[in-house]
C-alpha cells in the first residue's frame, strides 16, 4: 500500500511538530509544505522537504492526500480551513470553543460541495479532553464534569501581559490548585469559584524606565485575566526568560465524579490527564493521527466536516481492525 502524503499548511510551531510527528508514522510521507511567508525568508525546514509560497498550492491537488493547516485560530484558519477544504482533505486544531459549530459548519458547506473530508478541532483541547468529557459524561450521567489546565504556559494571558505598558517580555503559567483535584477526588462534587481551580503565575522583564509596581498592580488588577485568580508575579530579565521559560509545556486534568446505587451510595470517579513537555509537538502527533482518519473516511466517501466525536478510534491506529481486536482489546 502507498503511504499517505501530507502536506503542511502554516510553518510555525505547530506546523515544525507535525514535520516531526508524521516522521514517526509507518504509513505517512510529507509531501510539502507551504507558508503565506517568502520561503527565502524563512528557516528551512528539519527535514529538508521543501517549502513552497502557498501560492503554488493547487499544484499540488493531486499529490496529497491530506493537508494538515496549522495555522492560528484566531486569525487564520477562519478562513484557511474553509478554503482549503475545497481542495484538500483537511485537519485543523481550531480551539475557540464558542466558535466551533459555526467553524464546523462553514468548513462542511466547503468540503460537501467538492467530495473532501474535513476534521476540525482536532488536537488535546479541543481533542482528546472532548472525547474523554463525552465518554465521562454519558457514563455517569449523575454527576459533576471538571476541567483543570496546568501546569500550563497560557498563549492568550501571555499575549495580555505584553500589551500592558512597560513589559517588554513576558509569559504566564495556569497551575490547578491540588487541593481542589483532591475534593474532586474525595467524590464531594464541590462547586469552585475561577479562584480555587486555578492560580496564575507571571515572570516579567520590563523596559529600563517600568515602574514594577504600576505593572504588578496591571497585572493582578486585570478583569477577565488576572483580577479572579491568586496572581504571582516574578520580575526577571530577558536573559533569564529566554533562558527558563522558552519551552512551551502544558497539560490538564478532566475529571467527572458520579454516582450510581438506588440511593446514590456508589462513588465513581473518573479521570483522564496529560502531562506535556511540548504542547504543539504532542498536538501535532494528534493532528497526524486524524489524517490517517480523514484519509481512510475519505476513500469509503465519508465527506464533508467531522469531529473527534464522531470518529471511529481505530481509524487513528496504523495497526488494522484485526490487529488492534488481538492486541489491544
Ligand atoms: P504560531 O504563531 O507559531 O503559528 C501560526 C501561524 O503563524 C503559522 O502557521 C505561520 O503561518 C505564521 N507564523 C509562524 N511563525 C511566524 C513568524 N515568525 N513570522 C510570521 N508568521 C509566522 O502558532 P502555533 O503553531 O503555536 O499554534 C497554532 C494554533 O494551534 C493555535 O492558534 C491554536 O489554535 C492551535 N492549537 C490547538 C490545540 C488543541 O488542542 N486543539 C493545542 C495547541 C495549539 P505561515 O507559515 O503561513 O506564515
Amino acid at each position: 500500500m502507498n503511504n499517505i502524503q501530507i502536506g503542511i499548511l502554516g510553518y510555525g510551531n505547530l506546523g515544525r511538530g507535525v514535520e516531526l510527528a508524521i516522521s514517526q508514522q509507518p504509513d505517512m510521507e510529507l509531501t510539502a509544505i507551504f507558508t503565506r511567508r517568502n520561503p527565502a525568508e524563512i528557516q528551512p525546514s528539519l527535514s529538508g522537504v521543501p517549502i513552497y509560497n502557498v501560492k503554488d498550492v493547487l499544484n499540488f491537488k493531486n499529490s496529497i492526500d491530506v493537508m494538515i493547516l496549522c495555522g492560528g485560530s484566531s486569525t487564520d484558519l477562519d478562513s484557511q480551513s474553509p478554503a482549503f477544504a475545497s481542495h484538500f482533505n483537511i485537519v485543523d486544531s481550531f480551539d475557540t470553543h464558542p466558535e466551533i459549530p459555526r467553524h464546523f459548519k462553514s468548513v462542511n458547506t466547503s468540503a460537501l460541495l467538492t467530495n473532501h473530508t474535513a476534521i476540525v478541532s482536532a488536537g488535546w483541547d479541543p481533542g482528546l479532553f472532548s472525547i474523554n468529557r463525552l465518554l465521562a459524561e454519558s457514563i455517569l450521567p449523575l454527576g459533576h464534569s471538571y476541567t483543570f489546565w496546568g501546569k500550563g504556559v497560557s498563549q492568550g494571558h501571555s499575549d495580555a501581559l505584553r500589551r500592558i505598558e512597560g513589559v517588554a517580555n513576558a509569559i504566564q503559567y495556569t497551575i490547578p490548585l491540588e487541593s481542589a483535584m483532591e475534593a474532586v477526588r474525595r467524590g464531594d462534587g464541590p462547586a469552585f469559584t475561577p479562584r480555587q481551580m486555578h492560580t496564575r503565575e507571571c515572570y516579567v522583564a520590563l523596559l529600563p524606565d517600568a515602574d514594577p509596581d504600576t505593572v504588578r498592580d496591571q497585572i493582578v488588577h486585570m478583569p477577565s485575566y488576572f483580577a479572579d485568580y491568586d496572581t504571582t508575579v516574578h520580575f526577571v530579565s530577558q536573559e533569564e526568560l529566554q533562558e527558563n521559560h522558552y519551552a512551551m509545556p502544558h497539560g490538564g486534568f478532566i475529571q467527572r465524579s458520579g454516582t450510581t446505587g438506588s440511593d446514590q451510595e456508589n462513588c465513581h470517579i473518573y479521570e483522564f490527564s496529560l502531562k506535556l513537555d511540548s504542547n504543539p509537538q504532542f498536538t501535532a502527533n494528534v493532528l497526524a493521527c486524524y489524517a490517517r482518519s480523514a484519509y481512510r473516511l475519505a476513500a469509503e466517501g465519508s465527506y464533508g466536516a467531522k469531529t473527534v466525536l464522531e470518529i471511529p478510534p481505530a481509524y487513528l491506529s496504523s495497526r488494522s481492525i484485526e490487529q488492534l481486536r488481538a492486541e489491544i482489546l
